[in-house]
């Protein structure tokens, strides 16, 4: 039987990163001042705000496509190596550079490590990432070869023990997972050395990230239904979504407001989340569809 009045929230701590939010009003302006800028790569993972801001007259480019013709190359929130920047300058090319603060000084402090290791001759930089994931490359960008990037716990085994170690973390990774593989690396530092003092350790997970989890499994378990609001190729959709599903089973992903089915049948209360590159806009349309489905159940 379907409940007659069922709650419909949206989840207020969820939608844009503080980020994300600044890269699309950065784009927004630059849109209006340049009427075409070219984005290096998708400024979201999200193909309904991607269409929005391609009406507005944005256009996404690889980076092969930064080839001069492209006179405003705008620069995402994840941030790019030290080498696309030069190769812009000498293009001529306007830069709009929406990096991240967060990811800024997470790249300041990659660069900063890697110069203090080279000038005393010992010492590497270990990044735990996404391989190919854009805000690696820039991160990488930044060691200029020094660094090294774990991707599971198991490549802990590459790593040179003999020398001083400086851990790092893409901004979105797990906590947990990153705390596993500090405690493995401390280890089997102590193990090969001796010494405990070889390895130092900076949890650089942006904090919107870490905090996103706690107010999730919150929302997820207090509502009968939870309808997860992500485009397919968000690793943050995929992440947050999963959790979220592990608290309460009957969560459903969808890109959008046509991909609502009638999952509602006896649900008394119903949430709306999204990852960090879901639009607060797209939410509400999937709240009002959900809305339209329960009324149909009466
Ligand atoms: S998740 Fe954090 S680091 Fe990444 S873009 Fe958003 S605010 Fe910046």
């Amino acid at each position: 039987m379907s409940h007659p009045f069922p709650i419909i929230e949206i989840d207020r701590f969820s939608g844009f990163c503080s980020g994300v939010n600044r890269a699309i009003k950065a784009a927004e302006e630059g849109l209006k001042r340049y009427g075409t800028i070219h984005s290096l790569g998708s400024l979201v993972h999200n193909e309904e705000e991607i269409s929005r801001l391609r009406k507005l007259g944005m256009e996404f480019i690889t980076h092969e496509e930064a080839d001069g013709s492209k006179q405003v190359v705008f620069i995402r929130a994840h941030g790019e190596p030290p080498e696309t920047y030069r190769k812009l300058e000498d293009q001529g090319a306007v830069v709009i550079d929406a990096t991240c603060p967060v990811v800024l000084r997470l790249q300041h402090r990659v660069r900063e490590s890697s110069r203090q290791f080279r000038e005393s001759g010992s010492g590497q930089v270990v990044i735990f990432g996404k391989p190919g994931h854009p805000e690696i490359i820039g991160l990488l960008g930044q060691a200029e070869g020094n660094a090294l990037l774990i991707s599971k716990k198991e490549e802990a085994e590459l790593i040179d023990y003999s020398q001083p170690l400086h851990l790092f973390v893409q901004t979105t990774a797990s906590e947990a997972e990153y705390a596993e593989l500090c405690v493995i690396i401390a280890a089997k530092s102590r193990q090969q050395t001796g010494r405990s003092d070889m390895v130092t350790v900076t949890n650089s997970i942006c904090r919107q990230m870490s905090r996103r989890v706690p107010e999730l499994k919150a929302f997820a378990a207090r509502h009968d239904v939870l309808i997860f609001v992500s485009g397919k190729d968000s690793s943050n959709g995929k992440y947050l979504s999963g959790i979220a599903r592990e608290v309460n089973p009957e969560t459903y992903v969808v890109a959008g407001a046509g991909e609502v089915e009638n999952w509602f049948f006896g649900a008394a209360s119903i949430g709306i989340s999204g990852a960090t590159s879901t639009p607060v806009w797209l939410m509400e349309e999937v709240a009002a569809r959900v809305s339209e489905i329960v009324q149909s159940n009466k």
